[in-house]
């Protein structure tokens, strides 16, 4: 099998090794020369919307994938005449857009923070006085790692939120006073079978995923299988093929929808060492038509992510149970160059090795 992809990140990158094992050859395709998957395996220089660079990606490939959210849709429909292109580019469009994705997540009886669509500053004053505050005023499009987020306490800092947002097309959402956030990372087949990780506990700063604890710290039933209702409901509906990735926020025993990736995501590394079969691979299995892998956790987990600057490899691998992963990137503040997987036999053993790799990191 020959997959192509769309995007050359770390997310690519440890796709491509996951396929190596599997013998699913994959390429990619990165406006970067030096992007982490050109590192191991072939990689295709070009923009995302370079229609002779896609055609290039699906020439010979059996399906084409995607591992970034904010993919041209048309680049990638134009290729569906030719190859499969999965998961399906109608989850790219919801997943790109804050307001489809609250839309959908609410069709499915997946609750969401109360929101409005914002359009201008007279409509960001109308929003507030319906939503109240605080209140987090997002990007309708192309926000990540918190960028394009202002949150917004005083009414008289409207024009300030807007401005920060670059006046684009927004959702203002009411700011939750959360227990803990989590995420449901899902693999579904073409033949509708769905598997689940169990839900990981998500520690963010400066809106940048730091830490995930997996399973999440007491962990019940009935959460696990409220979260998989709602993954298979938003999977179904969407005739998803591949891995997806569904953010949620806790309240009590409330789990509210915050987004969705379709894609393998940041809060499923952990899986390379921590589960049976990686979100990678059981991407590359789905989207290949291969029969889904177990999806059993070896223990307690967790994942911290190296952000900004590398640290002393030695120092962290020292550490018992630690697996770093380092993507080869130029270090920059905010960036995610690596992450570390941690594995111990109980939750007290696994939060102090967190803590040892954090005194090793600069900027987490
Ligand atoms: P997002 O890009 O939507 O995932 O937001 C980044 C981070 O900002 C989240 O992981 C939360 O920590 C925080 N955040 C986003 N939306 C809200 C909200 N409505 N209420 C409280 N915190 C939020």
């Amino acid at each position: 099998m020959r997959v192509g992809i769309v995007g050359g990140g770390q997310l690519g990158m440890m796709l491509v090794e996951a396929g190596a094992s599997l013998g699913v050859d994959c390429i990619t395709l990165d406006p970067a020369a030096d992007s982490p998957a050109a590192r191991v395996g072939p990689a295709i220089q070009g923009t995302y919307d370079d229609p002779a660079a896609l055609a290039r990606l699906a020439d010979g490939a059996d399906v084409v994938t995607y591992e970034f959210e904010n993919v041209p849709v048309d680049g990638v429909r134009d290729l569906e005449g030719r190859v499969p292109v999965l998961p399906p580019p109608a989850a790219l469009e919801v997943a790109q857009d804050r307001l489809a994705e609250k839309a959908l997540f609410t069709d499915v009886g997946l609750q969401v923070p109360a929101f409005a669509a914002v359009d201008d500053l007279d409509g960001l004053r109308a929003a507030v006085g319906s939503i109240g505050l605080p209140a987090v005023l997002k990007t309708r499009r192309f926000g990540y790692d918190g960028k394009g987020q202002a949150v917004l306490r005083h009414e008289e800092l409207a024009e300030d939120a807007w401005r920060a947002v670059g006046e684009v097309p927004s959702i203002l959402e009411a700011f939750v006073p959360f227990d803990r956030e989590l995420s449901i990372v899902a693999v579904r087949a073409a033949d509708g079978e769905l598997r689940c990780y169990p839900l990981v506990e998500n520690h963010h700063r400066e809106g940048i995923l730091r830490v995930s604890y997996a399973p999440a710290p007491a962990l019940t039933d009935e959460l696990q299988t409220a979260a998989e209702a709602h993954a298979r409901a938003v999977g179904d509906r969407l005739g998803y093929v591949g891995v997806f990735a569904i953010e949620l926020f806790q309240a009590g025993g409330t789990l509210l929808g915050n987004e969705m990736a379709p894609r393998v995501h940041n809060s499923g590394h952990w899986t390379i060492e921590g589960a049976e079969t990686s979100q990678f691979e059981n991407h590359l299995r789905a989207i290949c038509g291969l029969p889904l892998g177990d999806v059993g956790v070896h223990g307690n987990v967790a994942m911290v992510n190296v952000i900004g600057q590398e640290p002393d490899a030695a120092a962290i691998l020292a550490i018992p149970g630690a697996h770093l992963h380092s993507y080869g990137k130029q270090p920059r503040p905010g960036r995610k160059l690596g992450h570390v997987t941690l594995l111990a036999d109980d939750p007290d053993a696994l939060r102090e090795r967190v803590l040892q790799v954090s005194r090793h990191l600069t900027d987490a």
